[in-house]
């Protein structure tokens, strides 16, 4: 079991992290930041240790946007001095993931000092890297302690904020992905990990209007909320809990922006969002009595190794294909028997589906209060295309190896539903 990180979420996170490094003894440190966050917070923490008499490093990455890739890891250690040193990531997420990286890698424990409310894997132990131009997630380390100064995080942009809001709104979705997957598919399944996350997106639920207001205390439910889903997550040792379909279709966008070299969009917009397209989908799975059920079932054929082959080739190309067949091996190669046994239960477990269906606000609500905290609640105000929106529905649950609701529809016969068929596909 992953020790916890101590979490301090306050007015006097500097004081904190000073006292928390002399009672460690951990004189010697890296501090990494951008200009960005050297200027929010960075420049008076690296001041504020030297005043008090720590052996600092500074790393200030350059460059107008900085990204989670190889270029940032090799900076990084090219200033390290190959020494015991505890590592100190000042910023958001980019900046966290470059710092856990290079800290894991190089034996050194890390601290997390986030400056925006923006995302929940703060305390993870994932880093997403891109390195050759390609995405992928290193197995890294979770930070000794996470001081959240909480003026610094509520002057963060508007846009980082409502990003922040997004990713946990996401939880209404994956979190009814995890129970779907667990009845239908055997997914593992944790009711305490499960319970914990919902208790997150709840926090910051009962505080959508201090959250939109950017205040204090919303800031801080906030930041209680992301730190809460990424501890349930690192206690679990996967995304189960907080990442379902709202997370594969946002993957699929950041992985297309990234292949057609266009900017990248924040992770929690494009989660919110989605969250928003995933809704529908729960909305159309409330609307399946068991008499459309049993037609629809009838109507349901297995799905052919080989289409399913095709498709993944005419979506991710042939560099990546290879890669996303392996994924999808389980599902790939069902058997007839398999199929069936996968029916059976969905017909055997409607009830319990209609009723995780029904946890699952509607998509107006969930737009609703993405609007109120200032961000996009559209693949348009996120400035993607309807085309990219089908796209992610028709491909995202390629990308990863769990059961979803988007799977369900995809077994049922109804990828029309997902991908804008509409509603009226089910009973066509
Ligand atoms: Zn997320």
């Amino acid at each position: 079991m992953p020790v916890n990180p101590l979490v301090t979420i306050g007015d006097d996170a500097l004081d904190r992290l000073l006292e928390f490094c002399k009672a460690q003894d951990r004189r010697r440190l890296v501090l990494v930041a951008d200009r960005n966050t050297y200027r929010v917070l960075g420049e008076s923490v690296d001041q504020g240790l030297r005043h008090a008499g720590f052996d600092v490093i500074t790393v200030v990455l350059g460059g107008e946007e900085v990204v989670a890739d190889a270029h940032a890891v090799m900076q990084v250690l090219l200033a390290y001095d190959a020494t015991e040193r505890t590592f100190i990531a000042v910023g958001s997420g980019t900046i966290t993931d470059i710092t856990r990286f290079v800290s894991h890698r190089t034996r050194n424990a890390f601290i997390s000092m986030p400056t925006a409310p923006s995302v929940d894997g703060f305390a993870s132990v994932g880093a997403p890297l891109i390195v050759g131009g390609v995405k992928n997630t290193y197995k890294t380390h979770a930070p000794i302690a996470i001081f959240a100064d909480l003026p610094t995080l509520a002057n963060a942009p508007r846009a980082m904020i409502a990003a922040g809001f997004g990713d946990m709104i996401g939880k209404y979705t994956s979190l009814a992905d995890w129970q779907i997957g667990r009845l239908l598919w055997d997914e593992p399944y944790d009711v305490a990990i499960a319970d914990g996350t919902r208790r997150a997106l709840q926090i910051c639920i009962d505080n959508a209007d201090t959250i939109a207001a950017a205040s204090p205390e919303g800031i801080r439910s906030l930041m209680e909320g992301l730190i809460e889903s990424g501890i349930q997550m690192l206690a679990f040792g996967s995304s189960h809990a907080a990442s379902g379909t709202e997370h594969h279709y946002s993957h699929f966008w950041e992985m297309k922006l990234l292949w057609e070299k266009r900017p990248a969009l924040l992770h929690g917009a494009k989660v919110g969002v989605a969250a928003t397209e995933v809704a529908k989908l729960y909305a159309a799975i409330r609307n399946i009595s068991r008499d459309d059920l049993a037609q629809i079932l009838d109507r349901a054929g297995m799905p052919k190794r080989e289409e399913g082959i095709e498709r993944i080739r005419a979506a991710f190309g042939p560099d990546m294909a290879d890669e996303i067949v392996a994924i999808q091996k389980r599902f790939l190669n069902m058997d007839e028997a398999d199929f069936e046994q996968l029916t059976r239960r969905i017909w055997e477990h409607w009830d319990e589906i209609q009723t995780i269906a029904r946890q699952v606000p509607e998509a107006q609500q969930i737009a609703g209060w993405l609007r109120a905290a200032g961000g996009p609640t559209t693949v348009d105000e996120l400035g993607l295309s309807k085309e990219e929106l089908v796209l992610a529905a028709t491909n995202g649950h390629y990308l990863r190896d769990r059961f979803t609701s988007r799977k369900l529809l995809h077994y049922l016969g109804l990828d029309a539903v997902a991908t804008g068929g509409g509603a009226q596909s089910i009973r066509a």
